[in-house]
């Protein structure tokens, strides 16, 4: 087992032993909404974190994460990005009853293009760095790279969800809004920021024929500038990717989440539901947290290697 994935078992363990999930709910859930946020899990894992979520709460859609709850926990289900993959998640919503938001990059979908961190150009380049690049300077080292955003690329295959595809789920899933190509708006300037919201709103409800009002922050990066141009430009929430539960009282253009990894066992999805490992995540412990990792390292060299995983 890796430093990594040891640490991880380690962690889910005490979390879970610690009667943290219990804890979490009686205090801090109560009867608010937990927005969950996912990008491309497969089918099976999402139909286990269904089946634990619907032992321990109500499924609500977007619409009611600002209203006042009536006693029982509540859960949103949100997916980012609309990737290729969410169709097959079709049946799974179905069976749990359940209507998700999506939100979809309006000039990727429907359009047999790729999300441009998943073409190999962006991947040499170091998705992590180019995310932090002016908006401009970005797509000019995508270009050299071989990559446009508004072409069918040659390395990589169509990563967005197809026409056909949403208009199969649109009795049973919202499309809301994740701008037209991904940028990350605080390295767009005004125009270009302007552009991606308004633009992405009115293609989304080209696609769907319904309103686009729901909009949720790639990378989960936005400021007081981008809130007054979610504003200004129509919608009525902000989805980020900030830890923490949603009620009447949270501020609709900042609403909190739990950003599950798509690929989790379902103890490490209890253990992220409390939002300990979220908030973790955010901590600036980078030296204490590689220092755990290395003394993991160093008591798994001691041992003999067991298997190859
Ligand atoms: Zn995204």
């Amino acid at each position: 087992m890796k430093p990594k994935q040891l640490m991880r078992t380690i962690f889910t363990h005490a979390i879970l032993v610690s009667g943290l999930p219990a804890l979490t709910r009686l205090l801090l859930w109560r009867d608010r909404v937990a927005v969950l946020l996912y990008h491309d899990p497969d089918p099976a894992t999402l139909d286990s974190h269904l089946a634990y979520l619907k032992r321990n709460c109500d499924f609500v859609p977007m619409s009611e994460v600002n209203k006042p709850g009536k006693g029982r926990r509540r859960a949103a289900l949100t997916f980012d990005d609309g990737h290729v993959g969410n169709a097959a998640l079709l049946p799974i919503f179905i069976k749990h009853g359940v209507r998700p938001t999506i939100y979809i990059c309006s000039s990727i979908v429907a359009h047999e293009r790729t999300h441009w961190w998943l073409t190999p150009g962006a991947q040499h380049a170091g998705v992590k760095r180019l995310i932090k690049l002016p908006n401009s300077q970005r797509l000019e080292e995508l270009a050299r790279r071989g990559f446009q955003q508004d072409v069918r690329s040659d390395e990589a295959p169509v990563s967005g969800l197809s026409r056909e595809q949403i208009e199969a789920m649109l009795p049973y899933v919202d499309f809301q809004s994740h701008t037209r190509f991904h940028p990350t708006l605080t390295r767009l300037d005004d125009q270009e920021c302007i552009d991606e919201l308004a633009q992405s709103k009115r293609e989304v409800e080209q696609l769907t024929g319904s309103p686009c009002e729901h909009f949720a922050y790639p990378y989960g990066r936005y400021g007081s500038r981008e809130v007054a141009m979610l504003k200004a430009t129509g919608y009525k929430t902000g989805r980020t990717t900030a830890v923490g539960w949603n009620d009447e009282r949270s501020d609709p253009f900042r609403l909190s989440a739990f950003d599950i990894e798509d690929d989790s066992s379902l103890p490490w999805f209890a253990a992220q539901m409390t939002g300990v490992p979220l908030a973790w995540r955010l901590l600036p412990l980078g030296t204490v947290k590689s220092i755990l990792i290395r003394t993991l390292n160093f008591a798994r060299l001691g041992k003999p290697q067991t298997n190859a995983g």
